[in-house]
């Protein structure tokens, strides 16, 4: 069992050596950890039978500045569930902005609208979002705290949906609104290389109360989405249950649970992301997730 402080897990890069670390925010150090006795490489494989008296930090701390912070889970076995419309100001800047095709621009969906981003999308805290220039104009960021999903199942209730979450981490549901809207769907617009920036790190289900966080986005330092996740119009539960009503879900499956109020086409006029800018993801106990768009 590790320490009480070493509660947040990494997956890093210290020069050659690759793995899973526990964070210790404090000293701004990471250490590696084994798993049952074994160096941990990936979490994937760890989250079906996750046993947290099994995990075991090894070695001395290494200073988080050394180390390149990865996707936690950088290739996930299918593509990331998303939810669309989950907030109510969102869904409303979202219906009156002319970019939703979908669901006859109604304001507040009457069930959860799914979506999916493949995971070839899934990039690390760091990495540049490729800007896709030949595509698309409207590049726009959603802040997202994404469930991992732990033990699978299919037609899971909701009052046991939580025993089904292992933890959560932030994703940039990173979107081109002019694909979104003239191919009227939203997986395409969604699913472009580099568009699911993913981290800096997971926290299991007891460390965080996933129902009350506060998600927020910066763009070169200006605050552009502030939400608490007490305001989604389809909470945690009724998400699992829903999406699991008639599809198994499995271990590692990642569930990005819908975006607040605050992206670029919810300004007039648009603010949509261009090359050079920084967009900072953050959430309470989720630590900031940076990326910055790549030159043209
Ligand atoms: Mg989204």
């Amino acid at each position: 069992m590790v320490e009480e402080a070493w509660v947040k897990l990494v997956n890093f890069r210290n020069g050659a050596s690759r793995g899973l670390g526990v964070l210790d925010e404090g000293r701004h150090a990471v250490r590696r950890i084994e798993y049952a006795g074994r160096p941990a490489e990936e979490l994937l494989p760890l989250l079906e039978d996750w046993d947290p008296e099994a995990v075991r930090a090894v070695g001395d701390p290494v200073a988080l500045s050394a180390v390149e912070l990865l996707a936690p889970i950088p290739r996930p076995a299918r593509n990331v569930f998303c939810v669309g419309k989950n907030y109510h100001d969102h869904s409303a800047e979202f219906a009156s902005s002319g970019y939703d095709a979908t669901d006859r621009g109604a304001a507040v969906p009457k069930l959860p609208i799914f979506f999916t981003k493949p995971s070839t999308t899934v990039i690390g805290p760091g990495v540049e979002i490729d800007p896709h220039r030949e595509l698309t104009s409207s590049l726009d960021y959603e802040v997202e705290l994404t469930v991992v999903i732990g033990r699978g199942g299919r037609g899971i209730p909701r009052e046991r949906a939580m025993e089904h979450v292992w933890g959560y981490t932030l994703i940039n549901d990173v979107t081109a609104r002019d694909l979104q809207r003239d191919h009227a769907q939203w997986f395409l617009g969604k699913s472009l290389d580099t568009f699911c920036p993913m981290g800096p790190w997971v926290v299991t289900a007891d460390e965080l109360d996933g129902a009350d966080v506060i998600v927020e986005t910066l763009v070169n330092g200006e605050l552009r989405q502030h939400a608490n996740l007490r305001d989604l119009i389809f909470d945690i539960p009724t998400l699992i249950s829903t999406l699991s009503a008639g599809m198994t879900l499995e271990p590692g499956d990642l569930l990005a649970t819908g975006t607040p109020a605050g992206v670029g086409l919810g300004f007039d006029p648009p603010r949509f992301l261009q090359p050079g800018d920084e967009v900072c993801v953050r959430a309470t106990g989720l630590g900031e997730l940076r990326n910055r768009i790549a030159a043209a």
